[in-house]
C-alpha cells in the first residue's frame, strides 16, 4: 500500500480523501490555491502546499505545479478527486510518466469514455444499450444533418463529443432550426472543449436519470454497486440523488448493472466509474460514462457499506477486489441533498463568510463538507460547499431523517438552498418517487406563479 497520497483538489471532495487516506494510515499531501490558504481541511492534512493563485487555471490545473510537488514531498499517487483534471487523459498520463500512479482508469480508458462519440460506440460493442442517434459524428453535410435527424424522429438533441457538465447540448424540436442548431452547437463546442465534433440523439421527453456504479480492479474483477437516481436537476445539473431508484423492478436493474460490469472487463476498465443512462418506458438507455469518483458516491455507500474511495486507492495500489458480485448486498434507502452557496430559487451563487454552520446529526446522518462557522466561501469555484445524506431502512424512514436533519441545519453569512431542499423533501410528486429529469424545472416555473 501506498505511504503517501497527494490530492489534487479542494473542498469537500479533499476532505473526504483525506478520511479516507488516514483511515488506511496513508499520510496525505493536499495542494491548494491562494483561495483556500485558510481552509480547515489544508491545515487538517500531513502536508499542505500553495500551488498557485486562486483561478484555477493556474493551480487546481496546473499539471507541472501539482506534479513537482508530488515529486518534492515524495507522495507515491495522485487522486484527482471529480471535476478539474480528474478526467482528463493527457493528466494522467504525465502522472504516470513522472513515476506516479494516478488513482483512476488508464490514459486509454479516460481517452475512450471522455469522447462521447467513441464512447457510445464501446458501449454497443459491449453490449450496453444506447439512446438511438447518429452512428458516430455528425457530417459537414447538411442534407445528410437532416437525413439523419428524419430517422431518429424530432425532437433530437445535438449533444457536444466533448462536452460535459452539462455544457455543450442544444434541442430541436423542427426541421427549419436543425443546421442552425448544429452550427451553434459545433462552434460553442469547439471554443469550450476544443473538439468542434458533435452527434445527435433521439431527445427522450420525460426520462429518469439512473445510473449505474462499478468498481473494477484490472485484473478480470468487476462488480456494480446498485444504481442511483439523479433525475432531480436543474440545468443538467444534479441536487438531489438516491439510492435504489424508486420503483424500478429488481430485475431489470440487475440486467443493466450486469452488463455495465462486463463491459468494464471488455474495455479493460480499471478503477470506480460510473455508466449514466437515461430510463424510459421500462427501457435503459447508456448516455455517458464518468471515469472518476462522483459527487454522489456517498448514498452507493450507505447502502451497500462499501467505501468507494478506499475501494479507488486500493484498487491503484495493484490490489484485486476483495469481494465478488454476490457479496454485494443493498440495505435500505439512502438520500443525498447537496448543499450550494445560492440563492435557493434564483440560484444566484453566493460567496463570503459563513458566520454560522452548524450541520445535522444523529441516526443514519452523514455530512460531507468542509465548511465550518467562519470559513469563507471563495467566489472562484463551484458553488457546492457540502453534501447532507441520510440513510434509512426504508425510503419513507431515508425522507424523514433527511426532513429532520434539514430542519437541524444552520448556515448564516451566506444564502444556500437548504430552503430549497425543505421543500422538496415534503413535496408530494418527490416524495412519490420516480420523477423525471425536467420535474424540478417545472416545478420550479410554477412555483414562480
Ligand atoms: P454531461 O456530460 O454534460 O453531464 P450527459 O450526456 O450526461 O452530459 O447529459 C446530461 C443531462 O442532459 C442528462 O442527465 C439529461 O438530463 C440530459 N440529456 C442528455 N441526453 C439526453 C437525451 N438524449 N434526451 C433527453 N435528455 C438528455
Amino acid at each position: 500500500m501506498f505511504k503517501k497520497i497527494l490530492i489534487a483538489n479542494r473542498g469537500e471532495i479533499a476532505l473526504r480523501i483525506q478520511r479516507a487516506c488516514r483511515e488506511m494510515g496513508i499520510q496525505s499531501v493536499v495542494v491548494f490555491s491562494e483561495a483556500d490558504r485558510d481552509a480547515k481541511y489544508v491545515r487538517l492534512a500531513d502536508e499542505a502546499v500553495c500551488i498557485g493563485p486562486a483561478p484555477s487555471g493556474q493551480s487546481y490545473l496546473s499539471m507541472p505545479a501539482i506534479i513537482s510537488t508530488a515529486e518534492v514531498t515524495d507522495a507515491e499517487a495522485i487522486h484527482p478527486g471529480y471535476g478539474f483534471l480528474s478526467e482528463n487523459a493527457d493528466f494522467a498520463e504525465r502522472v504516470e510518466k513522472s513515476g506516479f500512479v494516478f488513482i483512476g482508469p488508464t490514459p486509454e480508458a479516460i481517452r475512450l469514455m471522455g469522447d462521447k462519440v467513441s464512447a457510445k460506440q464501446a458501449m454497443i460493442k459491449s453490449g450496453v444499450p444506447c439512446v438511438p442517434g447518429s452512428e458516430g459524428a455528425l457530417p459537414e453535410d447538411p442534407k445528410e444533418i437532416i437525413r439523419i435527424a428524419r430517422t431518429i424522429g424530432y425532437p433530437v438533441i445535438i449533444k457536444a463529443a466533448g462536452g460535459g457538465g452539462g455544457r455543450g447540448m442544444r434541442v430541436v424540436h423542427t426541421e427549419a432550426a436543425l443546421i442552425h442548431a448544429v452550427q451553434t452547437t459545433r462552434s460553442e463546442a469547439g471554443a469550450a472543449f476544443g473538439n468542434a465534433a458533435v452527434y445527435m440523439e433521439k431527445f427522450l421527453e420525460h426520462p429518469r436519470h439512473v445510473e449505474i456504479q462499478v468498481l473494477a480492479d484490472g485484473q478480470r474483477g468487476a462488480v456494480w454497486l446498485g444504481e442511483r437516481d439523479c433525475s432531480m436537476q436543474r440545468r443538467h445539473q444534479k441536487i438531489i440523488e438516491e439510492a435504489p431508484a424508486p420503483g424500478i423492478p429488481r430485475r431489470a436493474i440487475e440486467k443493466i448493472g450486469d452488463r455495465c460490469a462486463a463491459a468494464c472487463l471488455k474495455i479493460g476498465y480499471r478503477g470506480a466509474g460510473t455508466f449514466e443512462f437515461l430510463y424510459e418506458n421500462g427501457e435503459f438507455y447508456f448516455i455517458e460514462m464518468n471515469t472518476r469518483v462522483q459527487v454522489e458516491h456517498p448514498v452507493t455507500e450507505l447502502v451497500t457499506g462499501v467505501d468507494i474511495v478506499q475501494m479507488q486507492i486500493r484498487i491503484a495500489a495493484g490490489q484485486k477486489l476483495p469481494f465478488n458480485q454476490r457479496a454485494v448486498q443493498m440495505r435500505g434507502h439512502a438520500i443525498e441533498c447537496r448543499v450550494n452557496a445560492e440563492h435557493p430559487y434564483t440560484f444566484v451563487p453566493s460567496p463570503g463568510r459563513i458566520t454560522m454552520w452548524h450541520p445535522p446529526g444523529g441516526p443514519g446522518v452523514r455530512v460531507d463538507s468542509h465548511a465550518h462557522t467562519n470559513y469563507v466561501v471563495p467566489p472562484h469555484y463551484d458553488s457546492m460547499i457540502g453534501k447532507i445524506i441520510v440513510h434509512g431502512d426504508t425510503r419513507e424512514q431515508a425522507l424523514a431523517r433527511m426532513r429532520t436533519a434539514l430542519l437541524e441545519t444552520v448556515v448564516e453569512g451566506i444564502q444556500t438552498n437548504i430552503p430549497l431542499h425543505r421543500e422538496l423533501m415534503i413535496d408530494s410528486g418527490f416524495c412519490a418517487g420516480g420523477t423525471s429529469i425536467h420535474y424540478l424545472e417545472s416545478w420550479l416555473g410554477q412555483r414562480k406563479k
